[in-house]
């Protein structure tokens, strides 16, 4: 059966009622603000208690670098907050919110798979509670505003060349990524060279994701920088005097969106950049609450530890004020093979000596983790074809490096899958944990990226371009150089060569451009080519979906 089959079977017949599932976690009816019987938010009195109540512990999952074979955080991530509560813990999950965009192209959805899903998964997968509308259009409100200043005389000295603000679409569409605007004739608007990113990828998303409450997302919103006058002064939102009426469009989008798991385990769901180009971690809202509601809170960073992991602990982790308590890097055998120079074609069949080839790239992710002192596991999430010898060789290694591997067949078994590594799962957290950072904030820009660079992805150095030369000298002007830094790479490689897989060493990272973010309170670097707008594929997966007459979608994943 597909995700949408299996989960549309369920839906039918067991989901409860989210007041019932808001109930296991202590929460009544005056907590929640109910979209339909099986969706709500959380209320902002709630969330300004919850703020306060007593932390649990914090397991974060990533996974090594993506391939086309498919690794499966959310599944493994669902999986084992289900297998949590049938160990009688009282687990909370967390976890970003699907853009659609990809959903029409070829990623899947972001629900979770197999018999470890989220539901009801066809509203979170399309249109959920908005929120990534609101979005849209917060950030399309505050290009019509900067536009309409150009317009009615540019009080400001805006140079329309140098504003760093752009328009968004939850969509992918490459025709976008570079347009031009504003012809027509003078009642048309100022002429001018632009681009659209997806909404995931703008920092009003980081920015949604990084706001410990409306107060915040207000502070925020006034510091982003929206561009450069002729003399090179940075402008922010707050000089165009519009901060209330952005934050006025996110007022519900700012509150995390509760749902279940096929099992009725509690999932916040919120907030979703991409782990590429901004954070890739749902929003510090729906972590902490998830902290406030259970025993464990388990929550994941997008894409490989690389990105995702890296910014959880030097980004996130400060804001939320908490660090975690137990880190689990999925892996799969495919996907491994297939580092280990195995074709997609062939992942399918038994290659003992392509898998332990390509241990090293799980073996560096490991290292990356352990570095951070906090106890690390690994869970394997299963896939039909994979062998009893290839399960029991990644065991070994893993042993071999003193890490625990347990098989996770969570995709198929949800819950009673994932037993075993939930038992792992709370030996860990018995371990003591001692948080180191990375990187301390005081250090400059190029010492961060260069850390970063040299810890954990393995290579050598960094070469910046004419064009990143010129922006940190911007950022050091501005005072600005001690921010986090948010690297924006390939998934698919430690390098910024997505064809290098594996544990690429000596290479050299090429810096293109370090785009101020300060709402979100980073520096983007921009390294390789990092799309900000993806394009479809050749066949999207816009073309198996359907709906029929009383309303059933089918081919959705
Ligand atoms: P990630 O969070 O790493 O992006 P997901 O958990 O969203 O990955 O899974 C991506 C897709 O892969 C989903 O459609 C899911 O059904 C599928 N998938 C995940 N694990 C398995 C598995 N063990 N067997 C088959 N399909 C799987």
């Amino acid at each position: 059966m597909s995700d949408i089959e299996i989960a549309q079977a369920n839906e039918a017949h067991n989901m409860l009622p989210i007041t019932k599932v808001a109930e296991s976690v202590g929460l009544t009816a005056a907590d929640l603000e109910l979209y339909g019987n099986y969706k709500a938010k959380l209320s902002i009195p709630t969330l300004r208690r919850l703020r306060h109540a007593s932390q649990g512990k914090l397991v974060l999952v990533t996974s090594i670098n993506p391939t086309p074979a498919g690794e499966g955080k959310s599944t493994v991530t669902i999986g084992l907050g289900d297998a949590l509560r049938l160990r009688g813990q009282k687990a909370v999950i967390a976890l970003r919110e699907p853009s659609l965009g990809p959903v029409m192209g070829m990623k899947g959805g972001a629900t979770g798979g197999g018999y470890s899903q989220v539901v009801p998964m066809e509203d979170i997968n399309l249109h959920f509670t908005g929120d990534m509308h609101a979005l849209t259009t917060a950030v399309d409100t505050l290009a019509a505003l900067i536009d309409n200043h150009l317009q009615q005389g540019n009080a400001l000295n805006l140079d329309p060349r140098r504003l760093l603000w752009r328009r968004a679409l939850d969509i992918n569409d490459r025709a976008l990524r570079h347009v031009v605007i504003g012809l027509g004739g003078h009642a048309n608007g100022v002429p001018r060279e632009t681009e659209f990113d997806i909404t995931v990828a703008s920092e009003l998303m980081a920015v949604l994701c990084l706001a410990e409450d409306l107060a915040d997302l207000k502070a925020r919103i006034s510091r982003i920088v929206i561009g450069y006058t002729y003399d090179r002064a940075p402008v922010t939102v707050a000089d165009l005097g519009v901060t209330g009426a952005i934050a006025m469009l996110l007022k519900d989008a700012s509150k995390p969106n509760l749902v279940q798991t096929l099992a009725h385990t509690p999932t916040l769901i919120h907030g979703g950049p991409f782990a590429n180009i901004a954070h890739g971690c749902n929003s510090v809202l729906a972590t902490r609450t998830a902290l406030a509601l259970g025993d464990i809170a388990l929550t994941e960073a997008g894409f490989g530890a690389d990105l995702g992991a890296e910014k959880f602990m030097d980004i996130k982790a400060p804001v939320l004020g908490k660090t975690p308590d137990a880190v689990v890097i999925v892996a799969t055998v495919r996907a491994l093979k297939y580092n280990g120079g195995v074709k997609l074609a062939d992942l399918t069949t038994e290659n003992r000596t392509a898998l332990a080839e390509g241990f090293a790239n799980l073996r560096r992710h490991i290292t990356n983790m352990q570095r951070y002192g906090v106890p690390v596991l690994v869970a394997i999430n299963h896939f039909v074809s994979d062998t009893p010898a290839e399960i029991a060789d990644l065991i070994a290694l893993c042993e071999a490096v003193g890490v625990t591997a347990v098989d996770a067949p969570v995709w198929a078994d949800g819950g009673q899958g994932g037993l075993a590594l939930a038992d792992a799962v709370l030996a860990a957290l018995q371990q003591p944990a001692h948080f180191t950072p990375l990187y301390a904030q005081a250090t400059t820009a190029t010492e961060k990226i260069e850390t970063i660079v040299t810890e954990i992805y393995g290579g050598r150095n960094v070469t910046y371009t004419k064009e990143a030369q010129t922006a940190l000298r911007t950022i050091r002007r501005n005072g600005w150089d001690q921010l986090p830094v948010c690297m924006a790479k390939t998934q698919y490689s430690f390098s910024d060569d997505a064809k290098a897989l594996g544990a690429p060493d000596d290479f050299t990272i090429t810096v293109r451009d370090v785009i101020p973010k300060l709402g979100a309170g980073f520096l983007v670097v921009m390294t390789g080519t990092v799309l900000t707008m993806p394009g479809l594929p050749k066949v999207p997966a816009a073309e198996r979906m359907d709906v029929d007459e009383n309303g059933k979608i089918s081919g959705l994943f």
